[in-house]
């Protein structure tokens, strides 16, 4: 079979092409991928979402036995909505100052660019371990995919022996983050002239006494936390982030719609600060909007929960990742990964180590640096050294 061969920097201008951000559907970069590991002779699953519109998609290279390294990375990028631009976002440039610029090219289609550009490599060093691909949906609106992707996996995959999450470090290792919990409370309150405040209730009102809450329960955690942690805030922490809402200047708003959430640390249970602040609101503010008026209503939905990623279990991934990126460096990050998924479905040391700087995520003008795409196709080629020996 004679696949086609392309180095890194052509696949990640391909994979680039794609816009993937998490509103779109991400079938067409996986039908390209999948095409493109069957050329190889790969043969690539999918797990589709429910509605079908977009796929997680699974790959082994080399023999299907236990003990292989799991590649994870998702295949959704942020909006570039709004965002002051230089460049296309969605046409990989490289400008003189050594940068290829482009949405997803540090977070993170990088880290899986090249692991696909070396599957001809992969092969050809005949693997006695396997390299697993493992690619999700929906990883940037709370890592919605990667949960069905994981189970699969645990029940159609020999246990491998490790799990890299290719998130950004600049190829350090990192072995632990928090966990993330989001919810959506919507506040119903009761219209009437803004002048008559007494025959209504005020959605937005009590939505800012809720905003009002949270602030106190975080200085209550700033105040607890640990005065030596390896995080930085060293707190869980909360959110809010949009606020909806009200209709105009002289009516009472009906409605307002707080979408909010918090990080935890490892160790804590992440469901705790949440059903403290839901049993608040039924507790202590439902009440007073009820007595206002008795159409009021709160209703909270979760939208998503991330697992924290806890440092313990952890050593035979930190071992072989610090081997193949040369990094001595072992940290945690605070932004969440789906590395706590992983590890915790399929029981496997697990590390985020990829090529890239997390603080250009997110960001305008997004970039990844060369010799950071050299730096990961050498960690890939000392992991195919390995992955070759008995
Ligand atoms: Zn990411």
């Amino acid at each position: 079979m004679a696949g086609e061969i392309v180095d890194s920097v052509e696949m990640l201008r391909r994979l680039i092409a794609f816009d993937t951000t998490s509103r779109n559907s991400n079938l067409a970069l996986i039908d390209y991928v999948q095409d493109y590991l069957k050329g190889h002779g790969v043969e690539s699953k999918l797990v589709p979402s429910d509605d079908g519109k977009k796929a997680n998609l699974f790959a082994t290279v080399g023999p299907m036995v236990k003990d292989g390294i799991v590649l994870s990375g998702h295949t959704d990028v942020v909006p570039v909505d709004g965002q002051p631009w230089d460049t296309d976002p969605w046409t990989l440039t490289l400008k003189s100052d050594g940068k290829y610029y482009g949405r997803g090219t540090c977070d993170m289609k990088a880290f899986y660019a090249i692991a696909l550009a070396m599957v001809p490599q992969f092969q050809k060093a005949r693997l006695k371990k396997p390299i697993h691909f493992a690619l999700s949906y929906d990883e940037e609106v709370g890592c919605i995919g990667a949960h069905g992707l994981a189970a699969r996996m645990a029940s159609e995959v020999p246990k491998p022996r490790a799990i890299i999450i290719g998130e950004p470090t600049m190829m350090t290792v990192v072995h632990a983050h928090k966990g993330a919990q989001i919810y959506i409370t919507k506040f119903t309150g009761f219209e009437a002239h803004s002048s008559m405040t007494h025959l209504g209730v005020s959605a937005i009102h009590f939505a800012g006494d809720f905003v009002h809450y949270l602030n106190r329960v975080q200085d209550e955690l700033d105040a607890a936390a640990p005065k030596n942690s390896e995080f930085m805030p060293a707190a869980a922490t909360f959110n809010v982030g949009t606020i909806v809402g009200g209709t105009a200047g002289n009516i009472l708003a009906r409605e307002c719609e707080v979408l909010w959430g918090y990080r935890e640390l490892p160790g804590k249970p992440i469901e705790e600060i949440g059903e403290r602040a839901l049993k608040w609101l039924k507790d202590e503010l439902l009440p007073k909007m009820q007595a206002k008026h008795p159409a009021a209503k709160i209703d909270t939905v979760l939208r998503s929960s991330t697992p924290a990623f806890s440092p313990e279990g952890n050593d035979e991934a930190k071992a072989l990742a610090r081997a193949w990126s040369g990094s001595n460096v072992v940290g945690s990050v605070v932004y969440g990964t789906e590395a706590g998924i992983f590890k915790k479905t399929l029981g496997v040391p697990t590390v985020v180590c990829g090529p890239g700087d997390i603080a250009q995520a997110h960001q305008p003008n997004e970039f990844i640096l060369a010799s950071q795409i050299g730096a990961c196709e050498d960690f890939m080629r000392r992991m195919v050294e390995w992955a070759s020996r008995d």
